[in-house]
């Protein structure tokens, strides 16, 4: 491991002057429940971490007139025990709650959930240098790749690990991102970027640019959400597939529906076609099933990963019906 220099800034304008530090390769570190494994393993070498934790004015979680507010310090833990995050958006809560362990989430930011980087074992491992690094294949193609993308892969078959992306991003959620000019609020759904526009990065986010806080609209009247996760094992881990439902009941259906997955593209990955197929029709398994079965023949599963495909379609059935 290499060495490297450690900072502690207490203000914005600090971090972001740390940010905009020409010549030395800087790392943001929020709970380091990611970021330091990435340094352990060798993935990322910066000579700088920005270390976010005695920022006092990160961690919040407020109820405002507009909405929730949430600083991006604030620990998965908090988030998941806030009753009005669990009143109000009950699909947050369980997605939260899905993150890892009690220890993780203890430690775990929702700025970190947010901006964590790929588990993908060739780009966790050193000796790999695949396109995320700036080598020239993704050994996933090839490979073994079991975990891998099935939409929106090309030219690098990550999948984005985040639990809280997919919920938020259906909640409608918007991120503020601080830049060195000043801030900017976009969609949540805006700030992840596929490879085929930026294999490097997962995100929008300049080098000398953060997250701030995320700002979740009021729930509508009827509104109602889930989080369902499928994991290979019993204990903590990774989501094989997830899906992220949002709806508003209007009489016996939805008057808009909202789909975002997790564990299957290299960002959220939204089902638009299923979100109209469902709207404003009594749902039953037949006609989620018919309707999931038309969106998921763009799916493009691998040698070793087909089965996600049944995942999506048995997760959209069971979150649908549980909503509605
Ligand atoms: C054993 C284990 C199990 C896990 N299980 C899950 C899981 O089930 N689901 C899940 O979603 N995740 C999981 N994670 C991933 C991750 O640790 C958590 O998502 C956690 O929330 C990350 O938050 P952190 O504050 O520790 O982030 P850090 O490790 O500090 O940062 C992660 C990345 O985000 C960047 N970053 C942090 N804050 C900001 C900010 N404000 N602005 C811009 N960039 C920022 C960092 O530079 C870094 O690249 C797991 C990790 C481990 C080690």
């Amino acid at each position: 491991m290499k060495n490297f220099k450690i900072a502690e800034p207490k203000s914005i304008e600090q971090v972001s002057g740390l940010l905009s530090k020409g010549g030395e390769k800087v790392s943001l570190m929020a709970g380091g429940t990611d970021m330091l494994s990435e340094i352990k393993e060798g993935v990322a070498e910066p000579d700088l971490v920005v270390d976010l934790s005695a920022m006092k004015e990160l961690p919040f979680i407020r109820k405002n007139r507009d909405g929730m507010h949430i600083g991006a310090m604030t620990t998965l833990a908090d988030l998941a025990s806030d009753p009005a995050i669990r009143s109000d958006y009950p699909g947050l809560y369980e997605a939260a709650l899905s993150v890892g362990t009690p220890q993780l989430r203890n430690v775990g930011t929702v700025g970190g959930n947010l901006c964590q980087r790929p588990r993908c074992w060739y780009y966790r491992d050193a000796k790999f240098l695949c396109r995320k690094k700036g080598g020239s294949q993704c050994f996933a193609t090839r490979g073994r790749n079991k975990y891998h993308a099935i939409f929106g892969g090309g030219i690098c078959h990550i999948v984005y690990p985040s639990d809280l992306a997919p919920m938020l991003i259906a909640l409608d959620a918007k991120v503020v991102v601080v830049a060195p000019g000043g801030e900017k609020v976009l969609p949540l759904s805006e700030f992840y970027t596929l490879p085929s526009k930026n294999v490097r990065r997962e995100n929008i986010l300049n080098p000398n640019e953060f997250l701030r806080e995320i700002r979740i609209p009021p729930p509508k009247k009827g509104e109602r959400s889930t989080y369902m996760k499928l994991k290979e094992r019993g204990t903590w881990d990774f989501a094989l597939v997830s899906a992220a439902v949002k709806a508003t009941a209007g009489g016996n259906s939805f008057n808009d529906v909202k789909i975002v997955l997790g564990g299957v593209a290299p960002i959220p990955w939204r089902l638009e076609k299923v979100e109209q197929g469902v709207m404003k029709k009594k749902l039953s398994e037949s006609m989620i099933k018919e309707t999931a079965g038309a969106a998921l023949q763009e799916a493009r599963p691998m040698e070793e990963n087909r089965y996600k495909v049944a995942l999506v379609e048995a997760l959209l059935v069971r979150s649908l019906l549980s909503i509605a």
